[in-house]
């Protein structure tokens, strides 16, 4: 039987001069080196064993290790290293493989879920690629109606199949095969026809919720989302609501959070303002609960959107959408 004891002896005996040796400790890191090196080479050559063989031959090279671990220990006490030597085991061979990480897109998502999930929200998905009738007709948004303009899309096959320009036909599809009451959040990938530049992309995450009762309010909407932004940013954070306009919601609102870089005095990242633009929202069209199926007489509802990537620009503090995808692992390092 093939065996590596005289080889794992011999080494040893070298090593063991070695430790006599030692002046310093830069010497023990150098010797540190050789003997996982050493380690290394024997394990490697247990894949030319058998079974048998490579049962004693294991033994062999732990007897070895043990040996040398007791050597390194004292050898530590030796240059006052005492406590280096609980944590420190010369005998691990690292790979040198460096491991990723949840992409911090997504580690934001989930933070925002939570918040969602522990509200009793429930996160629904749907298509990417999606009809016309559920991305605008079914939404207030007949043909020709100008606020398609707004979210010009990709069109697969013109004018029926598309690429959703937002997470809102995920809340049709839930109304038309749901029966209310029910709250649901609906995150996802959408496109729309914008040119790249430091605050668009052609593709970014969206958020989007929407709440279905006999009693949903206005006041329900405003608390929900006063409490998500301050769970995200973990800070007081001041929220206002402003006019707007979506077909799909009558009334509607902008919702616009104080600048948390200079809270609300201005800078360049609120443009002066103070205030940055975060989510749209208001109390679903009548005219979309129908479309769905709902009795618009008994059931009224609220809906808010949000984009991901315009959120994690102020929570990583970024000043550019792109850098979000550009995967360069030195600024992510940073964050
Ligand atoms: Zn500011």
């Amino acid at each position: 039987m093939k065996d590596l004891s005289n080889k794992a002896d011999e080494k040893k005996q070298e090593f063991l001069k070695m430790f006599e040796l030692l002046k310093s400790e830069k010497d023990l890191r150098k010797l540190e080196i050789l003997f996982k090196s050493f380690l290394k080479d024997l394990y490697s050559e247990l894949k030319f064993f058998d079974l048998n063989e490579k049962k004693t031959n294991g033994k062999i090279i732990n007897d070895f290790k043990n040996a040398m671990q007791l050597e390194f220990s004292s050898a530590y006490e030796k240059f006052g290293l005492e406590s280096e030597t609980r944590r420190h085991d010369p005998s691990i061979i690292r790979s040198g493989i460096k491991f990723g990480s949840v992409h911090p897109l997504i580690k934001l998502y989930k933070k925002m879920e939570k918040i969602f999930l522990n509200m009793g929200f429930s996160v629904v998905q749907g298509p990417e690629i999606e009809l016309d009738c559920y991305n605008f007709e079914k939404l207030n948004m007949p043909p020709h109606h100008p606020a398609r303009d707004m979210q010009d899309t990709f069109y697969i096959s013109s004018p029926e199949v598309l690429l959703r320009s937002h997470t809102s036909c995920v809340q049709i599809r839930t109304m038309e095969s749901i029966k209310p009451p029910f709250q649901i959040i609906s995150p996802g990938t959408v496109y729309r026809v914008d040119d790249i530049d430091p605050q668009h992309t052609p593709m970014f995450y969206q958020v989007e919720g929407l709440v279905i009762s006999e009693n949903a309010s206005f006041a329900n909407l405003k608390s929900i989302l006063i409490k998500l932004l301050r769970e995200i940013f973990g800070r007081e954070i001041g929220v206002r609501f402003r006019p707007s306009y979506y077909p799909y919601t009558e009334p509607s609102a902008a919702i616009d959070m104080s600048c948390i870089k200079c809270d609300g005095q201005g800078c360049q990242t609120c443009s002066g303002a103070g205030w940055i633009t975060v989510l749209g929202s208001g109390m679903v069209h009548y005219k979309v609960l129908r479309e769905a199926g709902i009795d618009s007489e008994r059931y009224i509802g609220f809906a808010f959107g949000l984009g991901l990537n315009r959120l994690a620009l102020l929570y990583y503090d970024l000043n550019e959408i792109r850098k979000i995808y550009e995967n360069d692992v030195s600024i992510w390092r940073q964050l």
